[in-house]
């Protein structure tokens, strides 16, 4: 029997709400898996970093906290972002140490419209919004580089440098290109800002048109960052795969998220596809403070994670039960949370689901 080692981080706000529900979803799987041939088991191990280990130990995880995850198999995330300490320092300081220490330079971020869930838009049939953005996770606008002098003086002056270079253009290009291949519409939207930022945009642009030459089978084209929002809210269905760069996806994916409902529905995956490395899998949404500790949280997106990390560990059968019974927890509107103007409990979700897989052989 295979054993897969998880580590488990919840982090911060509702990260403490949603993280316990996906590992019981996926205790859940392991637990049935033990009726059928190909059985497997999961080895959790927690670990309490956050906002409240930076206020024990003045930091967001130990300095050598990424030896600790090093070795395991994949890596299940909650959010990191409190109330009271700011957001740079809990972002820098637990999810991007993660994402880079371990070079998770493709985050990829499906989404669509489940069943049972209203769209905020109108025209839009289910069908229409199947897209999947890759966002390149490893430099860009989020490189860290930058600096801030003359604090407080007249002439402050501050950066934040955007690097770009060709090795990781190619690698997410690649990967993109490649993802593109594998889904029924082979089509991939190379998003850019090329006529505003006319340096490393431009050698983006490039090295898409370089790139796009090993994969003849993909119908490909570009489209400007800020043209690409009019056409997923009029024109959803011209789109299937997208890549961006670590900004411009970043705000795409959480436009596509409300398009296709709510926040709280859409998960993603941080992968270092040549798996030297853990990957890291969690929903998109942040801590929500305004919900937080109240058991209000809807788990779907982290469920939905849990999907995507079962498909890197290679468990596709578990995998594809587990979508199958989000979907058929989505359609039944008794089972939606707040967010989707519905009144149940992250509890009663996670139960839910729970049940439906115990009901369902691996
Ligand atoms: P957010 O995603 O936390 O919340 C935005 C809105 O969506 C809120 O109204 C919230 O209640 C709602 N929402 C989000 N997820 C939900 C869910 N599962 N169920 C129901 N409603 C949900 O974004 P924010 O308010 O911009 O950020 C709050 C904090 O989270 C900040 O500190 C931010 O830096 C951090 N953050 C962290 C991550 C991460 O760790 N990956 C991602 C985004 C934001
Ligand atoms: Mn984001």
């Amino acid at each position: 029997m295979k054993t897969y080692k998880i580590a488990c981080i919840p982090g911060d706000g509702i990260g403490k709400e949603v993280v316990p529900a996906g590992q019981a979803v996926l205790q859940a799987l392991a637990n049935a898996s033990q009726l059928a041939a190909n059985s497997f088991k999961f080895d959790f191990e927690n670990f309490g970093w956050g906002g409240d280990w930076y206020r024990a130990h003045g930091e967001m995880m130990p300095q050598d906290g990424l030896a600790a995850l090093r070795h395991k198999d994949a890596i299940l995330f909650g959010s990191a972002g409190d109330p009271h300490i700011a957001d740079h320092i809990t972002l820098w300081g637990l999810r991007l140490k993660i994402c880079q220490g371990f070079d998770q330079y493709a985050n990829v971020r499906p989404t669509r419209i489940l069943p049972g869930i209203d769209g905020p838009l109108k025209n839009c049939k289910r069908e229409d919004l199947d897209w999947v953005i890759v966002r390149e996770n490893s430099e860009g606008e989020y490189s860290g580089v930058g600096g801030r002098v003359h604090q407080g003086h007249p002439i402050e002056a501050a950066t934040d440098v955007s690097i770009m270079t060709r090795a990781g253009v190619e690698r997410i290009m690649r990967f993109a290109f490649k993802l593109a291949a594998s889904r029924p519409r082979k089509l991939l939207t190379v998003v850019t800002k090329s006529n505003a930022q006319r340096h490393a945009m431009v050698m983006w642009d490039e090295i898409a048109l370089q790139v796009s030459k090993e994969y003849a089978e993909v119908t490909w084209d570009k489209v400007l960052v800020d043209a690409c929002t009019d056409r997923m809210v009029n024109r959803p269905a011209t789109l299937d795969t997208l890549v961006a760069t670590n900004l411009h996806a970043d705000i795409l994916s959480d436009l596509a998220a409300a398009l296709a409902g709510s926040l709280g529905l859409s998960p993603t995956a941080n992968i270092d596809p040549e798996r030297r490395y853990p990957s890291m899998f969690e929903p998109i949404h942040g801590s929500a403070f305004d919900i937080m500790g109240k058991g209000l949280a809807n788990p779907v997106g982290t469920f939905w994670s849990c999907v995507m990390l079962l498909e890197h560990l290679g468990e596709t059968a578990a995998a594809k039960i587990l979508m199958g019974v989000i979907e058929q927890v989505t359609a039944d509107k008794s089972l939606h949370t707040g967010d989707l103007g519905g009144k149940a409990t992250t509890a009663m979700v996670t139960q839910a689901v729970c049940d439906r897989i115990r009901q369902s052989a691996v």
